[in-house]
């Protein structure tokens, strides 16, 4: 273990200009640096526009860059889910920016180890289609279309394969998975029906969360990975619960306010951002 107080302040240096860039200043401190919601990362990688069974939401947008072992296990899952149930498409969302920070619609999604991933969709027949965007399912699975008379379908075949996936995968441990109550009744009751494992029913329960303080999450999934032991050590932190089936973590560093915010490097915390006006859909959220 080691302790870092105020290195910065110490020194009387100012971090002006050093966007996501710890290093300098605490050089131990690499990888997924500081929470979720006030930290930044290094040694970032970038999710491919596509692949297998995937496709990004945004084709041009920067902030795809996550830590190495969520973007690998987005890739391969997504890959798994079509092998398993062709015909489908992960459409992907933001991750973070390739050095972390704050960026445009979210709080959190600073440190790479947060990622929005729509909704699988279905026309109202069940015929598989790529994620019309950030609609809005109503409690019935169905969701309108903007801008149209259209309805898509939650596609929960789909859906609680990729839930499953993602709990049982080697490389990542699921911390949150954002999502509104109904949306999780559904998945909870099509895992039921088929017989899932009850300790996986169990921590899929534990980890789905409507969360309190921000969006619903009817229009999205938002995945926030655990920082593993390795991470641990090199300043990752915080973010949620670490839940008790995930590998036990070391001691990290000791961060002290004043470093965590020049790791942010810019403001600290902030509300969440509300929804955009006008019936618009929303951008992400969390
Ligand atoms: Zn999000």
């Amino acid at each position: 273990m080691f302790k870092i107080i105020g290195i910065s302040a110490a020194l009387g240096l100012t971090c002006a200009g050093c966007f996501g860039a710890p290093t300098p200043l605490a050089p131990g401190l690499t990888g997924s640096v500081g929470m979720p919601n006030s930290g930044s990362q290094t040694d970032s990688v970038e999710l491919p526009v596509r692949g297998l069974g995937f496709a990004r939401y945004r084709p041009l947008g920067r902030n795809h860059w996550g830590r190495p072992r969520l973007v690998s296990a987005l890739t391969r899952i997504a890959a798994e889910v079509e092998n398993e149930l062709p015909g489908g498409v992960l459409v992907i969302g933001d991750l973070a920016a390739q050095r972390g920070g704050k960026i445009p619609g979210h709080a959190s999604h600073r440190t790479g180890r947060d990622v929005d991933l729509l909704f699988y969709a279905l026309t109202p027949g069940g015929a598989p289609i790529a994620s019309p965007g950030f609609v809005r399912y109503e409690p019935d699975g169905l969701a309108i279309v903007q801008g149209s008379d259209d309805y898509v379908r939650l596609d929960l075949a789909r859906e609680w394969l990729l839930v499953k996936k993602l709990l049982n995968d080697r490389d990542i441990g699921v911390q949150f998975l954002f999502i509104s109550r109904p949306l999780e009744a559904l998945l909870m009751d099509y895992a039921r029906a088929r017989g899932e494992p009850l300790e996986l029913q169990y921590r899929a329960q534990t980890v789905m969360l409507q969360p309190g303080d921000s969006l619903p999450h009817d229009d999205h999934l938002h995945l926030r990975i655990a920082c593993s032991p390795d991470e641990t050590q090199a300043g990752c932190s915080g973010g949620g619960p670490y839940w008790q089936w995930l590998p036990p973590l070391p001691q990290g560093p000791e961060l002290d306010q004043a470093l965590l915010q020049e790791i942010a490097a810019d403001e600290p915390l902030e509300p969440l951002e509300t929804p955009l006006a006008s019936g618009k859909a929303n951008d992400g959220g969390v």
